[in-house]
């Protein structure tokens, strides 16, 4: 039986769920001999795969380079899990909504900066307007709320869509956890 094709994907978020996701350990390990690890910041690969059975999202969509990302995800991906309170709502990275790009790039490039204060045009992707969650620009078939979600959930969730069954995340973790 071949592999299930897992990717991890790393936008708009503080890496924190990936480092949750590794806190599964040895158990990790264990798991690992049921799938291939084909996409993620935790290996080397730098293009995403033409096909991939599970993706687990982290963050939001801030940029537009998150936004060309997610697509491309979306469409090269069977089934697609937010990953975490930013991925599933916006979270922390939505934060700066209520303020507008303009006064969060002036605040955080110049008024807070000493040395040649720049607001970067080049190679910084350019930010949206608004941050908002994965499923706000794609359809997302499973959520996993928490900031982070335990290394417990993710072993209970991976191990379950392993199997081919659907866990009950709702049993497992909640917003803010
Ligand atoms: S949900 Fe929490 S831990 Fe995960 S990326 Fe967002 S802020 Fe970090």
């Amino acid at each position: 039986m071949s592999k299930t094709k897992l990717a991890t994907v790393w936008l708009d978020g503080c890496s924190g769920c990936h480092m949750s996701f590794l806190d599964m350990d040895e158990r990790l390990l264990d798991l690992s001999s049921q799938f291939d690890l084909v996409f993620s910041p935790l290996v080397d690969f730098k293009v995403y795969p033409d096909s991939v059975d599970v993706a687990l999202v982290e963050g939001a969509i801030s940029s537009v380079e998150d936004e060309r990302k997610i697509h491309h995800i979306r469409e090269h991906t069977k089934f697609l899990v937010a990953m975490g309170d930013c991925a599933v709502a916006g979270n922390v990275p939505a934060m700066r909504n209520p303020f507008g790009t303009a006064a969060i790039l002036k605040r955080a490039y110049t008024e807070n900066v000493s040395a040649q204060p720049q607001i970067p045009c080049v190679i910084v992707p350019e930010l949206l307007e608004k941050v908002r969650p994965v499923h706000e620009f794609v359809a997302v078939d499973m959520y996993i709320p928490g900031c982070p979600p335990s290394a417990d959930t993710f072993f209970t969730v991976l191990t379950e869509l392993l199997a081919g069954r659907t866990p009950d995340v709702g049993s497992l973790t909640r917003f803010g956890a």
